[in-house]
């Protein structure tokens, strides 16, 4: 029960690495938050935590607008006086090298991945500063330490919450107030699964491919994510402030040939 007496509000927790984590966190003793912009998967996600003997609560909100989530915050607030976690995980993909991007689609995939890490820390953020006690994990991925084929578009907003993790940091530590990042390598989940048969002819090809680049040899599972979200949740990373956790593989510190 590592995070017994714990309220936490993920992001994108309908589906994927969100919503293992949201399981996890649930298992650990938290009350968990659940929001997705698909309400059917959030509930899904909401109801199977019930059933499974924990707490959950289901909040809808796109995590690209403003009064959707400081609605999704005030209900929070109003239902568990307090948010202890923030994990802002909710991401989309894009797909392209920088010229074969339309501006609509470059500005979709800015919107979600970074403008959706900006708006939910701005809103948690205050609650948090009046306790002086927080701890918010931004999802980044390892494509922000190395460069991916056709992927500017993701690959610069993964960069920049990285970046904007390490800034965070510094100006609310004085809050008590940790913020780190997780950069997972390719994790199976619904999200990956699109992106092949997006961006590729031959999707099996390509698992064969991505496979090549990480030294485990294997894609990661979402609870291989989750268990590193857990640790940053925890107090046990309390000496963590700042920082990035890779979960990757081996695929940014590790070269076989
Ligand atoms: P996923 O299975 O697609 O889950 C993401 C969830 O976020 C989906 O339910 C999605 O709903 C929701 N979402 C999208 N836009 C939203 C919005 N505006 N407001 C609220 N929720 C929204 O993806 P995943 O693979 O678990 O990825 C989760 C995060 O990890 C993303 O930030 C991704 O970039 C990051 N990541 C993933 C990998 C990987 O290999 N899987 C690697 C590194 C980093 P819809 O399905 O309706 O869009």
């Amino acid at each position: 029960m590592r995070l017994q007496g714990k309220v936490a509000l993920l992001t994108g927790a309908g589906s994927g690495i969100g919503k293992t984590t949201a399981e996890l966190f649930a298992k650990e003793g938290a009350t968990v938050i659940v929001n997705d912009i698909d309400q059917s998967k959030g509930k899904e996600t909401a109801k199977g935590i019930q059933a499974g003997g924990g707490s959950a609560l289901f909040l809808h909100a796109d995590v690209t607008d403003s009064d959707s989530v400081q609605t999704m915050v005030k209900e929070a607030i109003k239902a568990y006086a307090k948010i202890d976690i923030l994990f802002n995980n909710a991401g989309i993909s894009g797909v392209g090298a920088l010229h074969e991007i339309e501006p609509e689609a470059w500005d979709r995939v800015v919107q979600v991945n970074l403008r959706g890490v900006f708006l939910p820390s701005k809103h948690v953020l205050p609650h948090m500063m009046e306790r002086k006690a927080g701890n918010i994990i931004n999802m980044s991925s390892c494509i922000a330490e190395i460069g991916l084929a056709r992927r500017a578009s993701y690959s610069a907003t993964k960069g920049a919450v990285l970046a904007l993790t390490k800034s965070m940091q510094v100006d609310y530590a004085k809050y008590n107030i940790r913020v780190n990042a997780i950069l997972p390598g390719t994790i199976m989940t619904p999200f990956v699964e699109q992106y092949l048969k997006n961006a590729y002819e031959d999707p099996e090809a390509a698992i064969a491919a991505i496979k090549t680049r990480q030294l485990s040899g294997e894609l990661g599972r979402p609870e291989d994510v989750a268990n590193g979200v857990l640790f940053l949740a925890s107090d046990e990373s309390s000496f963590m402030m700042g920082s990035p956790l890779y979960m990757d593989g081996g695929v940014v510190f590790g070269k076989d040939a």
